[in-house]
């Protein structure tokens, strides 16, 4: 690749180019601009998963929180040169911010005792048994206000941006009464207002079947129809509903009734799909018009096909296959079936990765995914799996001014480092909220 010489940008405005006045901000002379522009108005499917959008010695131009200007740099500077707080991207790599499609953020207390029992090789439902897995997060999170989820959550999401993660989504679920079900949801409210992440939040009150219903799944889900759905929706700023369609957990028929109601008080429908055992939770997500079917990897040919025709984008969560030592998903089947794919972190208590960069790195390594489409899944296609395609997810001109500067040259390393994190700086709405430069 030739790249034509440039000078060295210096900021125009007093102080360092990192605390912009407001006036706008110039980042030029990426080694990589990497747009993920292109002309769908969707998520990407087949070889479209493929097109990064790369722009040799790029820049982007960001005012009033958004994107105004993407292309060579030259080009930029002539049009934007003169006002603007400037960012020397030389050698280095600018992608937009990443956005994480699937998380439960938003719980109180830790697992980590639970490991050496995994290690001792307890099955799922064994450490269920012992009285750990999600029963030991949902007594914590009952027991905590609402101000201990926000502190406990906000150090999350802290990590999450550091590892380059500017939008995500996240689910209750911990909760699973009324009343601590919106207490959840109320704290991601309140986190999507202070934090400098952009939140979606989920309502999962059809997570598990909480133990005083143990044996009356139709009666919890009755419950979480009837009662938590409306309460949700009037006194929360969720945006989708999500049921775990399983064995032993609720069944197609209970998500359909949760789905129902979900619909009429205005929540899209996500489903956890597949994950254990063919459910039929891939098709079902079709038939409901849900927004995304997330896990699948035992999702059959009939339930990705029926995804494909919908355009049911199917999110992908390797960090949970490692925890829980099951197989992995498998990505390049669903990418043949024409199903648009996107990453997930699914971080929770009992898979804890904060960093969508180690995603990518699964992604690449276990999930049979290209780089490139790794990339995609993990920007532009989980910002339509979450319902924000349109305003995150590439560098293109009307979008928020969301990206990353990485220290590396060539995008090619994302996927390929196993650890570590790349990310040097990340700008949020054209500011920068995360500087991990070296003082020197
Ligand atoms: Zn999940």
């Amino acid at each position: 690749m030739i790249r034509r010489p440039h000078k060295v940008m210096k900021p125009r405005a007093a102080g360092p180019a990192t605390a912009p006045t407001g006036a706008g901000l110039l980042v030029v002379h990426a080694a990589e601009l990497v747009t993920l522009r292109g002309p769908w108005a969707r998520a990407r499917r087949g070889e479209e998963m493929r097109d990064l959008g790369i722009v040799p010695d790029g820049a982007v131009y960001i005012e009033g929180g958004r994107i105004r200007e993407v292309g060579d740099t030259r080009e930029v500077l002539r049009v934007r040169g003169g006002a603007a707080d400037v960012l020397d991207a030389t050698g280095k790599v600018v992608l937009p911010g990443f956005v994480d499609a699937h998380t439960h953020a938003a719980f109180a207390g830790s697992r980590h005792e639970e490991l050496a029992w995994k290690v001792e090789g307890l099955s799922f439902r064994e450490v269920l048994a012992r009285g750990g897995g999600i029963h030991r997060t949902v007594r914590d999170t009952r027991a905590a206000t609402k101000e201990a989820i926000v502190a406990a959550t906000r150090k999350r999401l802290d990590g999450m941006l550091r590892f380059g993660t500017t939008t995500a989504e996240v689910k209750s679920g911990y909760g699973l009464t009324t009343e601590s079900e919106l207490a959840i949801l109320q704290a991601i409210d309140e986190l999507a207002g202070s934090h400098p992440m952009s939140l979606v939040s989920t309502f999962m009150g059809a997570h598990t079947v909480p133990p005083e219903f143990q044996g009356r799944a139709d009666a919890y889900a009755g419950l979480v129809a009837d009662e938590m759905v409306p309460a949700v929706a009037s006194r929360t700023g969720a945006r989708f509903c999500d049921v775990w369609v399983e064995g032993g957990l609720f069944s197609a028929d209970h998500a359909r009734r949760i789905f129902a109601a979900a619909k009429a008080h205005g929540l899209e429908a996500k489903v956890h799909a597949d994950e254990l055992s063919d459910t039929g939770g891939a098709a079902l997500a079709a038939e409901v018009g849900a927004v995304s079917a997330d896990h699948l990897l035992h999702a059959s040919d009939a339930g990705l096909g029926a995804m494909a025709e919908k355009g049911v984008i199917g999110v992908v969560l390797p960090s949970a296959s490692v925890a829980a030592g099951l197989p992995f998903a498998d990505a390049r089947r669903l990418i043949r079936a024409g199903v648009p794919v996107a990453l997930g972190s699914d971080l929770n208590p009992g898979a804890w990765n904060e960093s969508m960069q180690g995603v990518l790195a699964l992604a690449t390594h276990r999930l049979g995914m290209y780089p490139e489409e790794a990339i995609v899944a993990a920007t532009v296609n989980a910002a339509f799996a979450i319902g924000k395609g349109k305003e995150v997810g590439a560098l293109d001109p009307g979008m928020a001014g969301d990206l990353l500067i990485l220290d590396a040259d060539a995008v090619g390393h994302l996927g390929y480092r196993l650890g570590g994190n790349l990310v040097e700086k990340v700008v949020k709405a054209g500011r920068v909220v995360m500087d991990r430069s070296p003082l020197r």
